[in-house]
């Protein structure tokens, strides 16, 4: 564990290095679907749904032993400042890719063989790290929906702004910053089932910023149990 001192400047946002942005996580908020989340992370607003487990009519994906996971990651044109061509490109789809992988090892997937589940992400308004926010609102729409699982991921990134590792980078920070590095963990476990990195670190640099995105995927962690236990509760009493 790397030592972090205390001596650190603030960001441009007022934020300190080791602060998330403020995040806001609502579970069951579409009617039509087995499990939905909507998650806010500073300025992102992201819905999650998810359909199944169930046999799908995209029958060459089922394996006869094991279930199945299939990840959609949209950016509405409206979510970023000037608009975004409507329809899949290469970044959604690297990031519907790496959404299942972070997604799967969480998944109880030989309970279910010969179905699929399917998890949509749709990015509404967009402010940087929103492939950390939409794992973080598709493992509580997973939730949400039943389907087996022996954990609930969270997404964090930390990276580096003006030399110094600061946790959840702003949407400046990302584009202004000199690296990013996206996590999802287990939090039982601790284990990482995201990591990416973009940009340029020493090894202790990278160091620093995992164990840090840990810790923040920990706090985020705290408010997808807290919003999925407050749902429950509040179900069971109305
Ligand atoms: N972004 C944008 N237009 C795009 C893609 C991204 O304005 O076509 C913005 C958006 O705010 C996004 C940020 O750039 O959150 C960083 O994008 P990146 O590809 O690093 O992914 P993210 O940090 O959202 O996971």
């Amino acid at each position: 564990m790397i030592f972090i001192s205390e001596d650190k400047k603030q960001r441009a946002d007022g934020r300190a290095y080791n602060e998330l942005r403020p995040i806001k996580i609502e579970v069951g908020v579409l009617e039509r679907v087995d499990g939905s989340a909507y998650v806010e992370v500073g300025g992102n607003k992201i819905l999650a749904s998810v359909y199944g487990p169930k046999e799908t009519y995209m029958k060459r994906f089922l394996r006869p032993d094991t279930g199945v996971i299939k990840v959609k990651y949209n950016m509405a044109p409206f979510s970023v400042d000037s608009r975004k061509r409507p329809g899949p490109d290469r970044r959604s789809n690297e990031i519907s890719k790496i959404t299942a992988d972070a997604l799967r090892p969480a998944l109880l997937l030989e309970s279910f063989p010969r179905s699929m589940v399917e998890v949509y992400i749709e990015v509404i308004a967009a402010e940087g790290g929103t492939r950390c926010a939409g794992v973080t609102a598709a493992a509580v729409a997973l939730a949400d929906a039943g389907v087996p699982m022996k954990d609930i991921v969270a997404g964090c990134a930390a990276g580096k702004m003006d030399d110094q590792i600061v946790l959840d980078l702003s949407e400046v920070e990302d584009k202004e910053g000199q690296a990013d590095v996206p996590v999802v963990i287990m939090p039982r476990t601790g284990e990482i089932t995201l990591l990416q990195t973009d940009g340029n670190l020493t090894d202790e640099e990278f160091e620093e910023a995992i164990n840090l995105a840990i810790e923040g995927c920990m706090e985020v962690s705290k408010v997808q149990k807290e919003a999925l236990k407050n749902h429950y509760v509040q179900n069971l009493e109305g």
